[in-house]
């Protein structure tokens, strides 16, 4: 939908730097299943995280006929195979950024998290690479008639590159896919959904309890290609619906039992799904399931509204509001350190979204 034929350099090419800092986020109903291009099966709903995010910076100039289009860095090293499927996202958008092929990209990125294991590097790596694209549009060929417009299609561009990107876009809580009569949603960006949620909600902390930083072995896009044939998947796409709708009015009203039901429920049927796909296999670890079964016991004899949820990987998210933060933190270093690899926590919140980096 945002082909255009117009954005290509007619007379000097210029070159230029541009630079985005973009969140990760924590789907609470997850998007597992997809069809192409980028559609998912069924819609998601997230909070945006703040301490979990990726800058990039993007260096363009002329690319001379024959030279190597895109170098990537990651932390300060080539990373060619992060550089590859960078230039393959970059090929399948020329109808939308004609402009991409008369330019070589010198990229350079960090993630204050480990990437691969299950913290959605993905989607902060995508959206903050979408942005920069947007920008050198912007600088170059006026981008997009409003800060709306030119988040919206940032949003659409980060899906092509990783889905659930598309959320990483926007601050508090964004949803993605069409939601049974909510005219909000798309299917093609995602939405903020910050109007309708209860202040509670908005600061919550995300503590990322890191069980196992080593790359997952089964990558989420193998494991979204197996929902095709997995025999729960048209009742799961069903019940994310009504999960997401439900959901939407629990943030709405702060009913915090309900919220930690459905979260809790999405967290584990994910993982449902990958255990009854064909090949099946797990992505928790034992420490994981300690760190569940802690979580339950210390909620049951606190009464603290304190729930956890899993990402595609073996990493805990522990979710909790704001005001028992203190009790937490206790609960934490108590019983659930131990569990840890390297006792390494990401003491995350809600966050505001991408910034740019002026460059
Ligand atoms: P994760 O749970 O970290 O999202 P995935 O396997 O789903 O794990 O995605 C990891 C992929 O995301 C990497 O193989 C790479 O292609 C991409 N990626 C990670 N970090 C970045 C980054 N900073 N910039 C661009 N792409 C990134």
């Amino acid at each position: 939908m945002y082909n255009n034929p117009n954005l290509i350099f007619e007379q000097s090419i210029p070159q230029g730097k541009t630079g985005w800092r973009s969140p990760s986020n924590i789907a609470l109903v997850k998007y597992w299943g997809k069809k192409a291009v980028q559609i998912p099966l069924n819609p998601s709903i997230s909070f945006t995280l703040s301490k979990s995010y990726t800058e990039t910076t993007v260096e363009y100039s002329p690319a001379a006929e024959g030279e190597s289009a895109v170098q990537f860095f990651l932390e300060g090293e080539i990373n060619e195979q992060f550089g590859e499927k960078i230039h393959a996202y970059f090929k399948g958008l020329d109808t939308i950024f004609p402009f991409l092929k008369q330019l070589k990209f010198t990229i350079r990125s960090s993630n204050t998290f480990p990437h691969s294991a299950g913290i959605a590097s993905s989607a902060s790596g995508m959206s903050a690479l979408a942005l920069c694209l947007c920008s050198i549009e912007q600088k170059h060929f006026g981008g997009m008639e409003s800060k709306e417009a030119f988040f919206q299609k940032a949003s659409y561009l980060a899906r092509l590159g990783s889905g659930s990107a598309c959320r990483s876009l926007y601050g508090g809580m964004v949803s993605w896919g069409k939601v049974d009569g909510r005219i909000e949603t798309s299917d093609l960006w995602g939405t903020q959904q910050i109007k309708n949620v209860h202040p509670d909600f908005l600061t919550f902390n995300d503590s990322i309890l890191i069980v196992d930083a080593a790359q997952k072995k089964v990558s989420s896009r193998i494991g979204h290609g197996l929902m095709n044939s997995n025999p729960f998947s048209a009742e799961r796409f069903k019940q994310a619906q009504s999960n997401i709708l439900r959901l939407m009015d629990v943030l709405k009203i702060g009913d915090m039992d309900e919220f930690i039901n459905i979260t809790e429920s999405e967290a584990l049927t994910l993982h449902a799904m990958m255990m009854t796909s064909n090949p099946y296999y797990l992505l928790m670890k034992p420490n994981t399931l300690n760190i569940i079964e802690r979580i339950f016991d210390f909620r049951e004899s606190t009464g603290i509204p304190v729930c956890f949820t899993l990402d595609a990987g073996p990493n805990i998210h522990l979710l909790y509001p704001e005001k028992v933060s203190s009790e937490v933190k206790v609960f934490i270093d108590d019983e659930l350190k131990t569990f840890l690899h390297q006792s390494r926590i990401i003491e995350d919140r809600v966050g505001n979204g991408p910034e740019n980096l002026n460059l």
